[in-house]
């Protein structure tokens, strides 16, 4: 099994940044893949499009992960969303492929089950670039809205992209059907499970 995570922007392009603070996505969702890493490592492969706060093309990313020797299975982008209307919760984009839509689902679930009060956007199919043009099932989660004021502080708490990342890693799990997985480290809590995974990333 091999996963490619895919921090969204980074270096110049920061994305969307916090309407209340100021936190750019491409921290946010850095942040997020590296912490998502550590959780899937002793499982299963990984590749990262970025793990550095540096730009990437779309087109790099896609080909970074069609074109690994040992292929990769499965390939989940990291976002965090923003809107000029009013929007908060998350949401999960798929290919439409029946893998992709899988993908989503699994991780949509885990998600759910992590913030049950946080909005439900739902799993939808979209033509993002990279859904499009990576060869393996992909998904784009998105997993707030940096332009909700509560959204935008949640997310800079290491608490909240913690439990963001241990959801992603459940969905990826059950679409392998690996039952031994993060859950076994909730008896450990929230702040003993970042202080963990921070000595790991040297934050
Ligand atoms: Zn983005």
């Amino acid at each position: 099994m091999k996963v490619c995570i895919d921090p969204g922007h980074g270096g110049e392009d920061s994305g969307a940044v916090g309407v209340s603070n100021g936190y750019f996505e491409s921290h946010g969702v850095l942040d997020i893949g590296l912490r998502l890493r550590e959780l899937l490592l002793p499982h299963m492969e990984v590749m990262m499009t970025r793990d550095t706060d540096e730009f990437v093309s779309l087109s790099e990313r896609c080909q970074m992960a069609n074109e690994q020797s040992v292929p990769v299975d499965i390939y989940v982008s990291i976002h965090l969303n923003s809107a000029q209307t009013k929007a908060s919760g998350w949401e999960v984009f798929t290919s439409g492929s029946t893998k992709s839509v899988e993908l989503a689902n699994k991780i949509g679930y885990r998600h759910a089950e992590r913030f049950p009060t946080q909005k439900n956007r739902g799993i939808k199919r979209q033509s993002f670039y990279v859904l499009k043009s990576t060869k393996m099932p992909a998904v784009l989660w998105e997993g707030c809205f940096l332009s909700d004021p509560t959204e935008s502080d949640w997310v800079t708490k290491d608490e909240t992209r913690q439990e963001m990342a241990e959801a992603i890693a459940g969905g990826v799990f059950d679409f392998f059907g690996i039952k031994k997985n993060i859950y076994g480290t909730l008896n450990l809590s929230i702040g003993e499970r970042v202080a963990k995974i921070e000595r790991h990333l040297g934050l």
